[in-house]
C-alpha cells in the first residue's frame, strides 16, 4: 500500500529524515516510537504534504502511485487520513458542513455523485450515537473552542466518516483520559478490515494494548534503526530507547 524509499526530509533547512524506509501493506499496523524531537512528526507530516516539510530525496508510492506529486487534498481523496498532534480550528466553519463537503470532494475526485444530505446526517448521527459523543459536535465550528479530548473526538469522526485506506495518527493519545483512549480505539478498530492500514506515532503501550501493532519501529538519526513487533514496545516501556540497542534492520 505504501512504500517509502531512502527519504530524506528537511525542516527549516535542517535534515530530518535521512534515508528512510518504510513499507506498508494492506491491513498492517505500524507503530513509530522515538525520543522527542527525532522526527516522528515530520514522517507523518511529510507523507501528507505538510508546508514545513521539504522532500529532498527519495520515493514514497501509495497504491502504486507517486504520493510526492500529489498535493495535499489529492493524497487526502487517495484515501490518507491524518490526525494531528494538535488538530487545528477553522473558524467559522460549521463542522457538519465540513464533513459533508469533505466526504463530497473524495466522492467529487472519484468521480461519484454528492452524498444524499437526508442519509449523510442519519449516519453521522448513528456514529455520535454509537461513540457517545455530545450532540452539539456537529453543530459548533470545526475544532472551536474544543478542548483537547473534543479535538482528538472530532478527529475521530472524520476518520469514521472518511472512511480513509491508510490512517495515520500522530499521538492520537496524548492527554486523552482512558474513556477517551478507548473511543480512539473503537473507532480505528472498526476501521480495520484487512485491507486498510494504519501508521501511529505514541509514547504509550495504553493504545497498543488496544490497537495491537504488527510492527513497532525505533525511529533514530533520521531512519528506522530497529523493528519488532508488539514486545518491542513492551521492552521500550521498561527499558527506555537507550535500553533496546539498534540492529540497523529496516521492515
Ligand atoms: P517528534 O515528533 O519526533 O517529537 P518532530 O518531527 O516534530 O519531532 O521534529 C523534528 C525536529 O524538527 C525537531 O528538532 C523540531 O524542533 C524541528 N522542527 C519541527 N517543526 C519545525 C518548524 N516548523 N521549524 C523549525 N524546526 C522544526
Ligand atoms: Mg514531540
Ligand atoms: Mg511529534
Amino acid at each position: 500500500m505504501l512504500s517509502i524509499k531512502n527519504l530524506n526530509v528537511n525542516i527549516a533547512n535542517k535534515e530530518i529524515l535521512k534515508d528512510f524506509n518504510l513499507d506498508i501493506k494492506e491491513g498492517e499496523v505500524h507503530v513509530i516510537m522515538g525520543t522527542n524531537g527525532v522526527g516522528k512528526s515530520t514522517l507523518v507530516k511529510a507523507l501528507s504534504d505538510h508546508y514545513d516539510c521539504e522532500v529532498t530525496k527519495g520515493e514514497v508510492t501509495f497504491k502504486g502511485k507517486n504520493l510526492l506529486e500529489l498535493d495535499a487534498s489529492e493524497r487526502a481523496n487517495e484515501g490518507i487520513f491524518m490526525s494531528f498532534q494538535n488538530p487545528v480550528e477553522v473558524h467559522g466553519v460549521n463542522n457538519m458542513y465540513f464533513l459533508k463537503s469533505a466526504v463530497n470532494e473524495k466522492r467529487a475526485y472519484k468521480k461519484q455523485e454528492e452524498v444524499n444530505s437526508a442519509q449523510f446526517l442519519k449516519e453521522v448521527k448513528s456514529i455520535i450515537k454509537e461513540y457517545n459523543l455530545n450532540d452539539e459536535i456537529i453543530k459548533r465550528n470545526v475544532n472551536e473552542g474544543f478542548s483537547g479530548g473534543e479535538k482528538k473526538k472530532n478527529e475521530m469522526l472524520q476518520l469514521l466518516v472518511l472512511k480513509p485506506e491508510l490512517i495515520m495518527l500522530d499521538e492520537i493519545d496524548s492527554g486523552l483520559d482512558i474513556d477517551a483512549i478507548k473511543l480512539v480505539a473503537k473507532a480505528v478498530n472498526s476501521m480495520l478490515d484487512g485491507k486498510r492500514s494504519v501508521l501511529m506515532i505514541t509514547h504509550y503501550d495504553r493504545l497498543l494494548e488496544l490497537i495491537k501493532p504488527d510492527y513497532v519501529h525505533i525511529l533514530k538519526d533520521g531512519k528506522i534503526i530497529k523493528s519488532g513487533d508488539y514486545n518491542l514496545a513492551l521492552e521500550l516501556q521498561k527499558r527506555g530507547f537507550e535500553g533496546v540497542g539498534e540492529d540497523n534492520e529496516s521492515s
